[in-house]
């Protein structure tokens, strides 16, 4: 592939092409003296990964929507795909804060690469981590920890996103076993997918207290896959419906108690909120590394256009944007991995981190010039890619609404 593209670009193109691939000559860190030594080696880790197996591959992963598989298992030999489970349970024994220093590495070589990561680890192992049974846990985290399997998560429906407590797939207790109905939508790893924690209500007269969790197994009959959606960006993965017609599991999948469901998703949602703040890093930063790479090495009036002080304003509101970002998202981690209360910084975290991949990636362009408009270079797909980040996990307007409802009821104490 790489080969392909070397014929196809013009010499200055190919030059900019892998300086912008290259991030880690050029990049010294930032803020790594903060991090423990263990997570200092771990970003190290994931950096070179990242530049070595994931971003050569991330245009063709984006190009021809191609799931990145090798890759993926990759991931799992490095301890990616169960980063925060108990080594009990096949998972790399870490914390949060290793989460995120992971995630944001891994996307910053490939948005993609780090979704999967994201949903697989935050939203299909992470209620299950929390609330699973010991059952649960050896059959549905242990043989998912080494990247061979991935899991999906089904909160949305097509009739509600923001307002996931209105879900209508509904669950019946058949006794010895649990009966779903109903379609679930925009499911992340769908089609990869060997399970799924699916949110159905067993009672609707109770609302979102009627709301349970269930482990289904993939592919199980009754449950069948909608169209792939055709994405503007993070488009290697797969995102379908899940549609359940009658779909009969175990009775010992519930996860946690029934009625506990609503409760169960939104704190997974809050932990996730972590990963998906630093894929929006992962993005802005790779942005920022192609903006200063191409910057250095473009003249326009004799000079390059990084002597200008207009590109140097985009260049450091960029990475003055990056770094709070980054901030908050460390501060969020390190609050989850303290036992204490991180919903409102989690919050914060991702609405901040993903405004930044918003606005870097779209000061990238600029910088760029034409260039960043062709998908020769990785700017247009950083800002296509930067995208979803405001939109999944709860939109920014969702995050603004959690920072409130939380700054009020502190003030209010
Ligand atoms: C690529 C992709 C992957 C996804 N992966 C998954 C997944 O794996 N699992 C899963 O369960 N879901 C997934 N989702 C769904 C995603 O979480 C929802 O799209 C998101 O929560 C928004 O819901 P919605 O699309 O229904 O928008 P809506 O809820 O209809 O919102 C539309 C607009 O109204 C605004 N709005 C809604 N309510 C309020 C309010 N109270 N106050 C102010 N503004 C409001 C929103 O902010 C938004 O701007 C994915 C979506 C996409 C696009």
């Amino acid at each position: 592939q790489l080969g392909r593209l070397e014929q196809e670009c013009s010499p200055l193109r190919n030059r900019l092409w892998h300086r912008s691939y290259c991030p880690r000559t050029h990049i010294i860190l930032t803020d790594n003296s903060s991090l423990p030594d263990t997570h200092q080696m771990l970003r190290q880790t994931c950096a070179d990964f990242a530049e070595k197996e994931l971003a050569p591959l991330a245009w063709t992963t984006d190009k021809k929507h191609l799931y990145p598989t090798e890759q993926v298992r990759k991931m799992g030999d490095l301890g990616l795909m169960a980063i925060d489970q108990k080594e009990e349970y096949g998972g790399a024994g870490l914390d949060s804060l290793a989460y995120a220093v992971a995630m944001e590495e891994i996307s910053r070589g490939c948005a993609t690469a780090g979704v999967i990561m994201s949903a697989h680890n935050s939203l299909y192992l992470g209620p299950i981590k929390y609330w699973g049974s010991e059952q649960q846990l050896q059959k549905y985290v242990l043989p998912f920890s080494t990247g061979e399997k991935v899991g999906c998560f089904a909160l949305s429906e097509p009739g509600n996103g923001s307002d996931a407590g209105a879900a209508s797939t509904t669950a019946r207790d058949d006794g010895d076993c649990w009966v779903l109905n109903g379609t679930k939508s925009w499911i992340t790893n769908s089609y990869e997918a060997s399970a799924a924690v699916v949110f159905a209500t067993t009672d609707k007269s109770k609302k979102h207290k009627g709301i349970s969790a269930f482990i289904v197994p993939m592919p199980t009959e009754g449950l069948s896959l909608g169209k792939k959606e055709d994405k503007l960006g993070i488009r290697g993965s797969s995102t379908a419906n899940l549609i359940f017609d009658d779909c009969k599991i175990p009775k010992e999948n519930l996860v946690g108690e029934s009625g506990f469901g609503f409760k169960i998703a939104m704190s997974t949602l809050d932990a996730g909120r972590i990963g998906i703040a630093s894929q929006a890093l992962g993005i802005a930063q790779a942005s920022l590394d192609c903006a200063i790479a191409y910057a250095d090495d473009r003249k326009a009036f004799g000079a390059p256009i990084s002597k200008l002080q207009s590109i140097q304003f985009k260049l450091s509101d960029m990475a003055l944007k990056i770094e709070s970002a980054r901030l908050l998202t460390w501060r969020a981690a390190k609050l989850k991995d303290a036992g204490m209360n991180f919903t409102k910084e989690a919050a914060m975290a991702k609405l901040a981190a993903s405004e930044t991949a918003t606005f870097a990636s779209h000061q990238a362009i600029q910088i760029l010039g034409g260039m960043g408009f062709v998908s020769d270079m990785p700017a247009e797909r950083h800002y296509r890619d930067a995208r979803i980040t405001e939109i999944y996990e709860g939109t920014s307007e969702i995050q603004r609404l959690v920072i409130a409802g939380r700054l009020l009821a502190e003030y209010r104490k």
